[in-house]
Protein backbone atom coordinates (compact mmCIF):
# COMPACT_ATOMS: atom_id res chain seq x y z
CA UNK A 1 0.00 0.00 0.00
CA UNK A 2 1.35 3.19 -0.95
CA UNK A 3 2.46 5.49 2.36
CA UNK A 4 0.00 8.83 3.33
CA UNK A 5 2.24 12.11 2.95
CA UNK A 6 0.45 15.03 4.63
CA UNK A 7 2.08 18.73 4.16
CA UNK A 8 1.57 21.37 6.64
CA UNK A 9 1.51 24.98 5.41
CA UNK A 10 1.59 25.97 1.68
CA UNK A 11 4.17 28.97 1.95
CA UNK A 12 7.41 28.80 0.15
CA UNK A 13 8.65 25.11 1.13
CA UNK A 14 5.24 23.53 1.21
CA UNK A 15 4.41 24.87 -1.81
CA UNK A 16 7.92 23.84 -3.65
CA UNK A 17 6.91 20.27 -2.01
CA UNK A 18 3.61 19.99 -3.23
CA UNK A 19 4.64 20.71 -6.79
CA UNK A 20 7.38 18.51 -7.20
CA UNK A 21 5.47 15.92 -5.65
CA UNK A 22 2.74 16.17 -8.41
CA UNK A 23 5.87 15.96 -11.14
CA UNK A 24 6.71 12.88 -9.64
CA UNK A 25 2.78 11.44 -9.46
CA UNK A 26 3.17 11.81 -6.15
CA UNK A 27 0.34 10.99 -4.12
CA UNK A 28 -0.17 13.94 -0.68
CA UNK A 29 -2.42 15.54 1.05
CA UNK A 30 -1.46 19.76 1.65
CA UNK A 31 -3.09 21.35 4.65
CA UNK A 32 -3.09 25.25 5.17
CA UNK A 33 -5.02 27.60 6.97
CA UNK A 34 -5.99 30.10 4.18
CA UNK A 35 -7.19 28.77 0.47
CA UNK A 36 -4.06 30.60 -1.33
CA UNK A 37 -0.65 30.56 -1.19
CA UNK A 38 0.90 34.37 -0.57
CA UNK A 39 4.36 36.06 -2.07
CA UNK A 40 5.85 36.40 1.34
CA UNK A 41 8.97 37.96 -0.02
CA UNK A 42 6.70 40.79 -1.32
CA UNK A 43 4.01 41.73 1.04
CA UNK A 44 5.97 45.08 2.14
CA UNK A 45 4.58 46.30 -1.53
CA UNK A 46 0.95 45.23 -0.52
CA UNK A 47 1.92 46.97 2.54
CA UNK A 48 3.07 49.81 0.75
CA UNK A 49 -0.39 50.01 -1.80
CA UNK A 50 1.90 49.10 -4.96
CA UNK A 51 -0.90 46.59 -6.43
CA UNK A 52 -4.05 45.29 -5.29
CA UNK A 53 -3.71 42.82 -2.48
CA UNK A 54 -5.24 39.86 -4.78
CA UNK A 55 -1.94 39.68 -7.42
CA UNK A 56 0.54 38.77 -4.51
CA UNK A 57 -1.53 35.34 -3.79
CA UNK A 58 -2.31 32.45 -5.65
CA UNK A 59 -5.28 29.75 -5.24
CA UNK A 60 -3.54 26.91 -4.33
CA UNK A 61 -5.29 24.34 -6.54
CA UNK A 62 -4.35 26.68 -9.22
CA UNK A 63 -1.25 25.50 -8.55
CA UNK A 64 -1.69 22.11 -7.18
CA UNK A 65 -3.98 20.71 -9.67
CA UNK A 66 -3.43 17.02 -10.26
CA UNK A 67 -6.28 14.67 -9.47
CA UNK A 68 -3.75 12.96 -6.66
CA UNK A 69 -3.29 16.11 -4.59
CA UNK A 70 -5.70 16.75 -1.93
CA UNK A 71 -5.89 20.59 -0.26
CA UNK A 72 -7.65 20.36 2.63
CA UNK A 73 -8.51 23.73 4.22
CA UNK A 74 -7.92 24.10 7.93
CA UNK A 75 -5.72 25.48 10.93
CA UNK A 76 -3.38 22.90 12.29
CA UNK A 77 -3.90 22.77 16.52
CA UNK A 78 -1.20 19.86 17.53
CA UNK A 79 1.08 17.20 15.95
CA UNK A 80 0.67 14.11 17.53
CA UNK A 81 4.13 12.06 16.94
CA UNK A 82 3.17 8.76 18.76
CA UNK A 83 -0.39 8.43 16.78
CA UNK A 84 0.89 10.12 14.35
CA UNK A 85 -2.05 12.52 13.21
CA UNK A 86 -2.63 16.22 13.41
CA UNK A 87 -5.29 18.22 15.13
CA UNK A 88 -6.85 20.32 13.15
CA UNK A 89 -9.06 22.97 14.11
CA UNK A 90 -12.38 21.72 12.60
CA UNK A 91 -12.15 18.98 14.69
CA UNK A 92 -10.79 16.40 12.18
CA UNK A 93 -7.84 14.32 12.62
CA UNK A 94 -5.67 13.57 9.62
CA UNK A 95 -2.95 10.57 10.01
CA UNK A 96 0.01 10.56 8.25
CA UNK A 97 2.84 7.73 7.34
CA UNK A 98 5.38 10.48 6.61
CA UNK A 99 4.71 14.33 7.69
CA UNK A 100 6.32 17.29 6.07
CA UNK A 101 6.62 20.49 8.32
CA UNK A 102 6.85 24.25 6.64
CA UNK A 103 4.97 26.34 8.78
CA UNK A 104 7.21 28.95 8.72
CA UNK A 105 7.29 31.61 11.86
CA UNK A 106 5.99 33.88 13.53
CA UNK A 107 6.96 37.50 15.07
CA UNK A 108 9.90 37.24 17.80
CA UNK A 109 9.37 40.08 20.58
CA UNK A 110 12.33 39.31 22.95
CA UNK A 111 10.18 40.00 25.53
CA UNK A 112 10.45 43.61 24.75
CA UNK A 113 7.00 45.30 27.26
CA UNK A 114 4.20 45.74 25.49
CA UNK A 115 5.90 45.32 21.76
CA UNK A 116 3.35 42.15 20.58
CA UNK A 117 0.48 44.12 21.92
CA UNK A 118 1.04 47.60 20.20
CA UNK A 119 2.72 46.62 17.76
CA UNK A 120 1.84 45.69 13.65
CA UNK A 121 3.68 42.80 11.81
CA UNK A 122 4.03 42.29 8.10
CA UNK A 123 3.96 38.23 8.24
CA UNK A 124 0.62 37.90 6.05
CA UNK A 125 -1.33 39.18 3.25
CA UNK A 126 -4.02 39.77 5.81
CA UNK A 127 -1.13 42.05 7.90
CA UNK A 128 -0.10 44.07 4.75
CA UNK A 129 -3.08 45.32 4.18
CA UNK A 130 -4.05 46.17 8.27
CA UNK A 131 -0.72 48.47 7.76
CA UNK A 132 -1.87 50.09 4.87
CA UNK A 133 -5.05 50.83 6.04
CA UNK A 134 -3.57 51.72 9.64
CA UNK A 135 -1.51 54.27 7.85
CA UNK A 136 -4.31 55.62 5.20
CA UNK A 137 -6.78 55.77 8.65
CA UNK A 138 -3.42 57.46 10.49
CA UNK A 139 -3.31 60.61 7.60
CA UNK A 140 -7.51 61.07 7.75
CA UNK A 141 -7.14 60.99 11.88
CA UNK A 142 -4.94 63.89 11.23
CA UNK A 143 -7.01 65.83 9.03
CA UNK A 144 -9.20 66.27 11.95
CA UNK A 145 -7.27 66.84 14.82
CA UNK A 146 -4.23 67.85 13.71
CA UNK A 147 -2.27 65.87 15.84
CA UNK A 148 1.18 64.97 14.42
CA UNK A 149 1.57 61.84 15.77
CA UNK A 150 -0.51 60.49 13.41
CA UNK A 151 1.72 61.28 10.51
CA UNK A 152 5.25 59.43 12.42
CA UNK A 153 5.62 55.92 11.52
CA UNK A 154 8.36 53.54 13.67
CA UNK A 155 9.24 50.81 12.10
CA UNK A 156 11.25 48.55 14.07
CA UNK A 157 13.92 46.47 12.77
CA UNK A 158 16.39 47.45 10.09
CA UNK A 159 17.17 43.81 8.50
CA UNK A 160 15.66 42.33 4.95
CA UNK A 161 11.95 42.95 6.07
CA UNK A 162 12.30 46.21 7.73
CA UNK A 163 13.85 47.79 4.88
CA UNK A 164 12.16 46.90 2.36
CA UNK A 165 9.40 47.78 3.98
CA UNK A 166 10.50 51.32 4.89
CA UNK A 167 11.52 51.83 1.22
CA UNK A 168 7.79 51.04 0.33
CA UNK A 169 6.70 53.26 2.59
CA UNK A 170 8.85 56.07 1.60
CA UNK A 171 7.43 55.77 -1.60
CA UNK A 172 3.68 55.81 -0.16
CA UNK A 173 4.18 58.63 1.75
CA UNK A 174 4.15 61.63 -1.06
CA UNK A 175 1.02 60.35 -2.55
CA UNK A 176 -1.15 60.32 0.67
CA UNK A 177 0.37 63.86 1.31
CA UNK A 178 -1.17 64.86 -2.34
CA UNK A 179 -4.35 62.83 -1.50
CA UNK A 180 -5.16 64.39 1.92
CA UNK A 181 -3.28 67.79 1.09
CA UNK A 182 -0.70 67.36 3.55
CA UNK A 183 2.50 68.60 3.42
CA UNK A 184 5.49 65.81 2.76
CA UNK A 185 7.59 67.57 5.35
CA UNK A 186 5.35 66.94 8.40
CA UNK A 187 5.50 63.12 7.93
CA UNK A 188 8.29 61.39 9.92
CA UNK A 189 9.49 57.91 9.16
CA UNK A 190 11.78 55.71 11.14
CA UNK A 191 13.86 52.81 11.66
CA UNK A 192 14.70 51.95 14.79
CA UNK A 193 17.34 48.90 14.92
CA UNK A 194 19.25 47.58 17.94
CA UNK A 195 22.38 46.12 15.99
CA UNK A 196 25.17 48.72 14.62
CA UNK A 197 24.15 48.52 10.70
CA UNK A 198 20.92 48.02 8.97
CA UNK A 199 20.83 44.59 6.25
CA UNK A 200 23.09 42.86 8.32
CA UNK A 201 23.59 40.30 4.97
CA UNK A 202 24.80 42.92 2.43
CA UNK A 203 28.45 43.94 2.12
CA UNK A 204 29.78 47.43 3.87
CA UNK A 205 29.57 49.54 0.75
CA UNK A 206 25.85 47.97 -0.12
CA UNK A 207 24.97 48.77 3.47
CA UNK A 208 26.15 52.54 3.04
CA UNK A 209 24.06 53.06 -0.45
CA UNK A 210 21.34 51.59 1.22
CA UNK A 211 21.21 54.42 3.92
CA UNK A 212 22.29 57.07 1.97
CA UNK A 213 19.29 56.32 -0.33
CA UNK A 214 16.73 56.06 2.25
CA UNK A 215 18.13 59.04 4.28
CA UNK A 216 17.72 61.09 0.84
CA UNK A 217 14.21 60.30 0.51
CA UNK A 218 13.27 61.20 4.04
CA UNK A 219 13.66 58.36 6.67
CA UNK A 220 15.55 58.61 9.89
CA UNK A 221 17.56 55.51 10.94
CA UNK A 222 18.31 55.18 13.90
CA UNK A 223 21.27 52.22 14.75
CA UNK A 224 22.93 50.85 17.66
CA UNK A 225 19.16 51.97 19.30
CA UNK A 226 17.41 49.52 21.72
CA UNK A 227 13.59 49.38 22.04
CA UNK A 228 12.91 48.81 25.58
CA UNK A 229 9.15 49.25 26.28
CA UNK A 230 6.28 50.18 23.61
CA UNK A 231 2.71 51.56 24.84
CA UNK A 232 -0.12 52.32 22.18
CA UNK A 233 1.26 55.62 21.48
CA UNK A 234 4.88 55.84 22.36
CA UNK A 235 8.25 53.66 21.71
CA UNK A 236 10.51 54.01 24.72
CA UNK A 237 14.06 53.61 23.67
CA UNK A 238 17.41 52.74 25.88
CA UNK A 239 18.92 56.48 27.38
CA UNK A 240 14.96 57.19 28.23
CA UNK A 241 14.02 59.03 25.02
CA UNK A 242 10.44 58.41 23.54
CA UNK A 243 8.81 58.67 20.19
CA UNK A 244 5.24 59.81 20.70
CA UNK A 245 3.91 57.66 16.92
CA UNK A 246 0.24 56.57 16.33
CA UNK A 247 2.44 53.59 13.92
CA UNK A 248 4.61 51.13 15.06
CA UNK A 249 5.77 48.04 13.08
CA UNK A 250 7.90 45.40 14.20
CA UNK A 251 9.66 43.73 12.21
CA UNK A 252 12.63 43.01 14.05
CA UNK A 253 12.46 39.09 14.10
CA UNK A 254 10.99 36.00 13.58
CA UNK A 255 10.91 32.41 15.80
CA UNK A 256 9.68 29.32 14.37
CA UNK A 257 5.99 27.62 15.00
CA UNK A 258 5.27 27.50 18.35
CA UNK A 259 3.73 23.97 17.06
CA UNK A 260 7.02 21.96 17.27
CA UNK A 261 8.26 22.61 20.27
CA UNK A 262 5.01 21.83 21.76
CA UNK A 263 5.70 18.49 19.47
CA UNK A 264 8.41 17.73 21.35
CA UNK A 265 10.79 18.19 18.96
CA UNK A 266 14.81 19.08 19.28
CA UNK A 267 14.34 22.49 18.91
CA UNK A 268 17.17 25.65 18.79
CA UNK A 269 16.84 29.59 20.48
CA UNK A 270 14.77 30.39 17.33
CA UNK A 271 12.14 27.56 18.02
CA UNK A 272 13.38 25.40 15.06
CA UNK A 273 13.56 21.46 15.06
CA UNK A 274 17.02 19.84 14.31
CA UNK A 275 17.03 17.68 11.00
CA UNK A 276 19.71 15.61 9.43
CA UNK A 277 21.20 16.45 6.15
CA UNK A 278 18.16 14.99 4.44
CA UNK A 279 15.74 17.09 5.89
CA UNK A 280 14.24 14.29 8.21
CA UNK A 281 13.65 15.31 12.16
CA UNK A 282 16.55 14.26 14.06
CA UNK A 283 13.66 12.64 16.52
CA UNK A 284 11.53 11.14 13.93
CA UNK A 285 12.80 9.88 10.75
CA UNK A 286 8.51 10.01 9.87
CA UNK A 287 8.92 14.10 9.53
CA UNK A 288 10.88 15.91 7.59
CA UNK A 289 11.26 19.86 8.03
CA UNK A 290 11.25 22.71 5.61
CA UNK A 291 12.04 26.01 5.38
CA UNK A 292 11.45 28.71 8.43
CA UNK A 293 10.63 24.96 10.48
CA UNK A 294 14.21 23.73 10.00
CA UNK A 295 17.28 23.88 12.16
CA UNK A 296 19.52 22.74 9.51
CA UNK A 297 22.89 23.36 9.36
CA UNK A 298 24.75 24.46 6.19
CA UNK A 299 28.41 23.65 5.46
CA UNK A 300 30.16 26.65 7.86
CA UNK A 301 27.95 24.57 10.94
CA UNK A 302 26.17 27.66 11.15
CA UNK A 303 22.24 27.54 10.56
CA UNK A 304 20.91 28.12 7.21
CA UNK A 305 19.07 31.37 7.59
CA UNK A 306 15.47 31.77 6.96
CA UNK A 307 14.74 32.45 3.78
CA UNK A 308 12.55 32.12 0.88
CA UNK A 309 15.18 30.85 -1.35
CA UNK A 310 16.07 28.36 1.34
CA UNK A 311 12.67 26.99 1.93
CA UNK A 312 12.10 26.86 -1.92
CA UNK A 313 15.30 24.76 -2.35
CA UNK A 314 14.31 22.41 0.86
CA UNK A 315 11.18 21.69 -0.67
CA UNK A 316 12.61 20.35 -3.72
CA UNK A 317 14.76 17.84 -1.69
CA UNK A 318 12.07 17.13 0.62
CA UNK A 319 9.95 16.06 -2.59
CA UNK A 320 12.96 13.96 -3.89
CA UNK A 321 13.64 12.32 -0.80
CA UNK A 322 9.90 11.36 0.04
CA UNK A 323 9.80 10.33 -3.48
CA UNK A 324 13.43 8.01 -3.29
CA UNK A 325 11.97 6.43 -0.24
CA UNK A 326 8.63 5.23 -2.03
CA UNK A 327 10.95 3.91 -4.53
CA UNK A 328 13.28 1.97 -2.46
CA UNK A 329 16.30 4.45 -3.41
CA UNK A 330 19.00 6.39 -1.80
CA UNK A 331 17.64 9.84 -0.49
CA UNK A 332 19.79 12.69 -1.42
CA UNK A 333 21.17 15.63 1.66
CA UNK A 334 20.77 19.03 1.18
CA UNK A 335 23.28 21.07 0.16
CA UNK A 336 22.42 25.35 0.20
CA UNK A 337 22.64 27.03 -2.65
CA UNK A 338 22.67 30.29 -1.98
CA UNK A 339 22.18 32.68 -4.63
CA UNK A 340 22.50 35.99 -3.40
CA UNK A 341 20.48 38.44 -1.11
CA UNK A 342 18.09 41.90 -3.30
CA UNK A 343 16.45 44.06 -1.34
CA UNK A 344 14.10 46.53 -2.89
CA UNK A 345 14.27 50.05 -1.75
CA UNK A 346 11.12 51.16 -3.02
CA UNK A 347 9.47 50.68 -6.75
CA UNK A 348 12.63 51.09 -8.53
CA UNK A 349 15.83 50.68 -6.29
CA UNK A 350 17.18 48.01 -4.97
CA UNK A 351 20.94 46.69 -3.40
CA UNK A 352 22.15 43.00 -3.08
CA UNK A 353 24.70 40.70 -4.44
CA UNK A 354 23.69 38.20 -7.37
CA UNK A 355 26.00 35.04 -7.25
CA UNK A 356 28.70 37.20 -5.44
CA UNK A 357 28.24 40.29 -7.54
CA UNK A 358 27.04 43.63 -5.73
CA UNK A 359 24.11 45.29 -7.63
CA UNK A 360 22.50 48.84 -6.89
CA UNK A 361 20.33 51.43 -7.85
CA UNK A 362 17.81 50.82 -10.99
CA UNK A 363 19.88 47.65 -11.72
CA UNK A 364 18.98 46.28 -8.42
CA UNK A 365 16.01 46.81 -8.57
CA UNK A 366 15.36 44.95 -12.35
CA UNK A 367 17.25 42.13 -10.53
CA UNK A 368 14.35 42.29 -7.88
CA UNK A 369 11.77 42.46 -10.18
CA UNK A 370 13.54 39.28 -12.22
CA UNK A 371 13.43 37.28 -9.06
CA UNK A 372 9.74 37.65 -8.82
CA UNK A 373 9.42 36.17 -12.37
CA UNK A 374 12.27 33.14 -11.27
CA UNK A 375 9.68 32.21 -7.98
CA UNK A 376 6.72 32.27 -10.29
CA UNK A 377 8.50 30.09 -12.72
CA UNK A 378 10.24 27.67 -10.60
CA UNK A 379 6.61 27.18 -8.64
CA UNK A 380 4.15 27.39 -11.33
CA UNK A 381 5.65 27.09 -15.12
CA UNK A 382 4.37 29.39 -17.70
CA UNK A 383 0.94 29.42 -16.49
CA UNK A 384 1.60 31.09 -13.17
CA UNK A 385 4.24 33.67 -15.47
CA UNK A 386 1.11 34.56 -17.21
CA UNK A 387 -1.25 34.91 -14.39
CA UNK A 388 0.61 36.72 -11.89
CA UNK A 389 3.91 38.37 -13.78
CA UNK A 390 2.67 41.15 -15.69
CA UNK A 391 0.63 42.08 -12.16
CA UNK A 392 3.38 41.88 -9.90
C1 LIG B 1 8.18 41.22 4.12
C2 LIG B 1 9.13 40.06 3.99
C3 LIG B 1 10.09 40.12 3.00
C4 LIG B 1 10.96 39.02 2.83
N1 LIG B 1 11.85 39.09 1.82
C5 LIG B 1 12.60 38.01 1.53
C6 LIG B 1 13.46 38.02 0.39
O1 LIG B 1 13.56 39.01 -0.33
N2 LIG B 1 14.17 36.88 0.12
C7 LIG B 1 14.06 35.76 0.90
O2 LIG B 1 14.71 34.76 0.56
N3 LIG B 1 13.28 35.73 2.00
C8 LIG B 1 12.54 36.82 2.34
N4 LIG B 1 11.70 36.78 3.44
C9 LIG B 1 11.65 35.58 4.29
C10 LIG B 1 10.77 34.50 3.67
O3 LIG B 1 9.54 35.04 3.28
C11 LIG B 1 10.57 33.31 4.62
O4 LIG B 1 11.82 32.81 5.02
C12 LIG B 1 9.77 32.21 3.89
O5 LIG B 1 8.45 32.66 3.64
C13 LIG B 1 9.73 30.91 4.71
O6 LIG B 1 9.04 29.94 3.97
P1 LIG B 1 8.23 28.78 4.73
O7 LIG B 1 7.71 27.89 3.67
O8 LIG B 1 9.08 28.21 5.80
O9 LIG B 1 7.05 29.54 5.48
P2 LIG B 1 5.93 30.52 4.90
O10 LIG B 1 6.24 30.95 3.51
O11 LIG B 1 5.74 31.58 5.93
O12 LIG B 1 4.63 29.60 4.86
C14 LIG B 1 4.04 29.05 6.00
C15 LIG B 1 2.61 28.68 5.64
O13 LIG B 1 2.03 27.96 6.72
C16 LIG B 1 0.73 28.47 6.98
N5 LIG B 1 0.44 28.21 8.39
C17 LIG B 1 1.08 28.74 9.47
N6 LIG B 1 0.55 28.25 10.60
C18 LIG B 1 -0.44 27.41 10.23
C19 LIG B 1 -1.34 26.59 10.96
N7 LIG B 1 -1.32 26.51 12.30
N8 LIG B 1 -2.24 25.83 10.26
C20 LIG B 1 -2.26 25.87 8.89
N9 LIG B 1 -1.43 26.63 8.17
C21 LIG B 1 -0.52 27.38 8.82
C22 LIG B 1 0.84 29.95 6.62
O14 LIG B 1 -0.44 30.53 6.37
C23 LIG B 1 1.71 29.88 5.37
O15 LIG B 1 0.94 29.67 4.23
C24 LIG B 1 10.85 37.87 3.67
C25 LIG B 1 9.88 37.84 4.68
C26 LIG B 1 9.02 38.93 4.84
C27 LIG B 1 7.96 38.86 5.92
Amino acid sequence: MMEKIVILGAGYAGMMTGSRLERFSQEFTLINQNSYHYFTTLLHEVAGGRSIPSNYAVPLTDVLSRPTTHVVIDEVLGIDREGCTVQLKSGRKEWYDFLVITLGSVPEYFGIPGLAENSLVLNSLDSAIRIHDHIVKQMELYMLDGDLRHLRIVVGGGGLTGIELLGELLDLVPKLCVKYGIPEELVDVQTIEAAPEILPQLPDALRRKAVNFLMFKGAKLHMNTKITKVTAETVHLEGDEIIETGTIIWTGGVRANPLLASAGFTIDRRGRAKVNPFLQSVDDARVFLGGDSAWCEGENGRPIPPTAQMASQMGHVIADNLTALANGRQMKPFHARPLGTLASLGREVGVGTVLGVPVQGVIGGMFKESSKLKYLWELGGLRLVEMKGRVI
